[in-house]
């Protein structure tokens, strides 16, 4: 696709489409942020329970070589209470592997001296995410931890049997030590590996968060900024069609102005003759005088009357709907010839027709108006000095275009006259007319979505031809 077409084609999203991006976007940052800061809570949790699983084991392993070597009674009994730390953590570990929450393993972490407040969240981080695999892995350490605290356990009680015998020889004090400080070793190795994988974890998770969050953050930025610039063109493209709008209102109001105007001198000028006929009608006693007054003023009235049907005409075009039915363009015809027929010379006049297409789907009412006025026209401004006088009518499709002309062998129209004969008030003799006919014919085409051109020649006739969509699409 060429890039200027791609430009074209491409339309901004809807703007609602961007507000629910704004607001998923939003929803998921949150949610993110508070899973993300709860694992990081958890995990602060682990390691802090770590620090006091790893001091527990440590201070039971110095009292535990203090009662080898002096057999205090106190020093076990430290010994004793030290290591439940560690055991307790290790109960909440199997518990949760086990059968998941339950008070068994809150009460081992709490043994495990976690802070009750911390509870929640180490049961949560251990229960959904233990097969993850940075809390997987630390899981592993911790099990090796519990089972050489299990062995630690398992000396103690062996140390403590031989000395309640009184057997303990300065060898044996010599191997349980041994013994002591390579469990104490080893125990140091799993702790650092804990505390170092939950470390790694949430350095990874930290990291993740950022990421995530930068991410969305473009979204909700580049969402808001599509959001406004559709709205600034939006407003843009109202703002230019409000000043259209009161320009055609500038030009419709300057129009009416015009109307108003010429229409009240032109309704008045056939009633100043009429009272003038009138008044000299009344002195007058010769018949035939008074028949030839009589027919002027019905000339007078005639004109009044065409006049007035272009005024409804005009405010008909403005104001009716357009409705698209079927309308029959012979009937049309014929029933405008039909109402023409009293125009002077009419009768003299042959009319032809060729109609290749009859029945369209257009507005009835403003094709009554154009195929009216142009025959009318076409009669009125006939030629009389030439033997024979015809209109010819013809329809026909063109272009997937409907086409009616009204041609005529008339008196023709002055080349200089040709671009104004479709203004307002534009006529050449005003005996024949208001000078509206072909004013109203030009918009009642435009309303239809059609054109009117004339092609004529003076003396040898005139041809109007309108064209009009062969569909509405509806
Ligand atoms: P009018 O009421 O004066 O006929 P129109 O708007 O109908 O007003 O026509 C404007 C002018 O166009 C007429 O005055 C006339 O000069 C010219 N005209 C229109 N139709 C024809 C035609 N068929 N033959 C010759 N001149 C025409």
């Amino acid at each position: 696709m060429p890039k200027r077409l791609f430009f074209k084609n491409f339309r901004l999203p809807n703007v609602f489409v961007l507000l629910l991006i704004v607001f998923i976007s939003c929803a998921l940052l949150i949610c993110i942020n508070f899973f993300t800061i709860k694992i990081l809570s958890a995990n602060r949790a682990y390691v802090n329970g770590e620090s006091h699983y790893s001091k527990g084991q440590k201070d039971a392993s110095r009292h535990l070589i203090t009662y080898l070597y002096t057999k205090e009674p106190i020093q076990w009994q430290h010994y004793i209470q030290e290591l439940k730390v560690p055991q307790g953590d290790g109960i909440a570990r199997k518990t949760l592997l086990k059968v998941g929450d339950n008070e068994v393993a809150r009460l081992g972490f709490t043994t495990g001296r976690n802070h009750k407040d911390d509870l929640d969240d180490l049961v949560w981080l251990f229960v959904n995410f233990k097969n993850v695999s940075f809390l997987a892995k630390a899981i592993h350490e911790w099990e090796q931890g519990d089972n050489l605290i299990n062995e630690l356990f398992i000396i103690g009680t062996q140390i403590n049997a031989k000395i309640q015998r009184n057997s303990l020889t300065a060898m044996d004090q010599q191997k349980f030590l041994t013994k002591i400080s390579q469990i104490s070793d080893q125990l140091t190795i799993n702790e650092r590996n804990f505390s170092n994988t939950l470390g790694e974890g949430t350095r990874k998770i930290k990291n993740l968060l950022i990421i995530t969050n930068i991410i969305f953050i473009l979204i909700i930025i580049l969402s808001v900024c599509s959001y406004y610039s559709i709205m600034v063109k939006r407003l843009l493209i109202s703002k230019k069609e409000i000043e259209v709008k009161n320009e055609d209102l500038i030009i419709v109001n300057r129009e009416l102005d015009r109307f108003v105007y010429s229409a009240s001198h032109d309704l008045r000028s056939p009633i100043t003759s009429l009272k003038g006929l009138i008044e000299i009608t009344q002195l007058e006693d010769d018949v035939n005088q008074i028949k030839y007054y009589l027919q002027l003023m019905h000339q007078s009235l005639a004109k009044q009357d065409q006049f007035i049907n272009d005024i409804i005409d005009y405010s008909k075009n403005k104001r009716k709907q357009i409705v698209i039915e079927p309308v029959s363009l012979r009937e049309l015809f014929d029933e405008a010839i039909s109402q023409l027929m009293h125009i002077e010379n009419a009768n003299k006049i042959t009319f032809k027709q060729e109609l290749l297409i009859d029945e369209i789907q257009s507005d009835g009412l403003r094709l009554r108006i154009i195929i009216g006025n142009l025959i009318s026209n076409a009669i009125k401004y006939a030629d009389n000095s030439k033997q024979e006088m015809f209109i010819s009518i013809k329809t026909y499709v063109d272009n997937d275009c409907h086409k009616i002309e009204v041609a005529d062998n008339g008196i023709g129209i002055n080349e200089e006259f040709k671009d104004s004969i479709f203004e307002m008030y534009f006529g050449t003799n005003k005996n024949k007319g208001s000078g509206l006919g072909l004013y109203i014919v030009k918009e009642a085409v435009e309303n239809i979505k059609g054109n009117i051109s004339v092609v004529s020649e003076k003396t040898i006739g005139s041809k109007f031809i309108v064209t009009i969509p062969n569909s509405y699409g509806i």
